[in-house]
């Protein structure tokens, strides 16, 4: 089971009615589980595991992150407060997949990226996604 199945497992002891994934589009290559399909299938799965009608909401599932930071400039999202890095440090690494993607979202969308990272992009690329 991949990085978006574990939470939906467990918040759904928590929160049993809905429950939201912040799934996008660039991750379908990458994470069956991220796809249109598997969210579709898991939703189908827990409802008859449970006898709920939960649901599961991916608002942006077939959005690019360059979307999604757009979109969230124009609601004035403080994109400062939000998280992408992989390693688990107090800051981004600014070398991770995820911080590479995060960078080059901010740059495609033509927005000012506010966040501060550790590490200058490598010229060697990203370094291995943890678990990949
Ligand atoms: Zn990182």
């Amino acid at each position: 089971m991949g990085k978006s199945a574990e939470p939906t497992y467990l918040v759904n002891e928590i929160y049993p009615a809905i429950q939201g994934e912040g799934v996008h589009a660039g991750d379908h290559a990458i994470y069956p589980d991220c796809r249109p399909q598997f969210i579709e299938a898991m939703q189908a799965a827990i409802r008859l595991g449970t006898d709920s009608n939960l649901q599961i909401l991916a608002p942006f599932v077939y959005w690019t992150k360059a979307q999604i930071v757009a979109r969230g400039a124009e609601l004035g999202v403080p994109m400062a407060l939000t998280w992408s890095c992989y390693e688990g440090r107090k800051r981004h690494c600014g070398r991770c997949g995820m911080c590479v993607e995060r960078r080059e979202a901010f740059e495609v969308a033509g927005v000012v990226d506010p966040t501060e990272y550790e590490d200058a992009p490598s010229e060697e690329g990203p370094v291995a996604l943890q678990g990949a």
